[in-house]
């Protein structure tokens, strides 16, 4: 089974919910970058305060500043883990890349959550997270296409790009994942 795993895909696609499912189901570390920025916020840090100005407006915070989240909880070398939402651009790929080497633990599979433009807005709209509105989440499809969709080209030379259709139902998605990481 392949237990060092990234989830890609754009904002509304499913990735924490499936990351969660999983991570639980087979006792992965689960780190969501957008989880990890949301709980600085909630305690009011500094990089909290820092991170909530851009995060509002969609925009990504800075590879600094992630990656040192990133850094400090990937630790132990014995359970798998699953990260959501990073990397999100080129540069945090190879910051990730050379943290991993360094550390000997190389992602396993990256598993891409394809859905549609107009699913992905009704779903963000129904969530209704601050960072929910008609405007920011225009923004954040923009830059999702711009910044991330590389990745997509990136992982899939290194040959560990799996894609899943993510317009189904919860279920039905959370198998075809398993299918693909046993
Ligand atoms: P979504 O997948 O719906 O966009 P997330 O919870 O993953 O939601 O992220 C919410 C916000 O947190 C992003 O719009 C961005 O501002 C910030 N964020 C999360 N992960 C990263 C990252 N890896 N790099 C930069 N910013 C990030």
């Amino acid at each position: 089974m392949k237990k060092r795993l990234l989830f890609l895909g754009p904002p509304g696609a499913g990735k924490g919910t499936q990351a969660s499912r999983i991570s639980t189901k087979y006792n992965l570390l689960h780190l969501s970058t957008g989880d990890l920025l949301r709980s600085e916020v909630k305690e009011g840090t500094e990089l909290g305060k820092e991170a909530a100005i851009l995060m509002d407006k969609g925009e990504l915070v800075s590879d600094k500043l992630v990656l040192s989240i990133v850094e400090k909880k990937i630790i132990s070398p014995n359970q798998g883990w699953l990260l959501d939402g990073f990397p999100r651009n080129l540069s945090q790929a190879n910051s990730l890349e050379s943290l991993l080497k360094k550390l000997s633990q190389p992602i396993e599979l990256v598993l891409l959550l394809e859905v549609s433009d107009q699913l992905l807005i009704e779903r963000l709209l129904a969530r209704g997270r601050s960072d929910d509105n008609e405007e920011t989440i225009a923004n954040r499809l923009e830059i999702y296409r711009e910044k991330t969709t590389p990745l997509i080209e990136h992982y899939s030379r290194l040959d560990l790009l799996h894609s899943i259709n993510g317009d189904g139902g919860i279920n039905q998605i959370e198998a075809a994942i398993e299918e693909i990481l046993i």
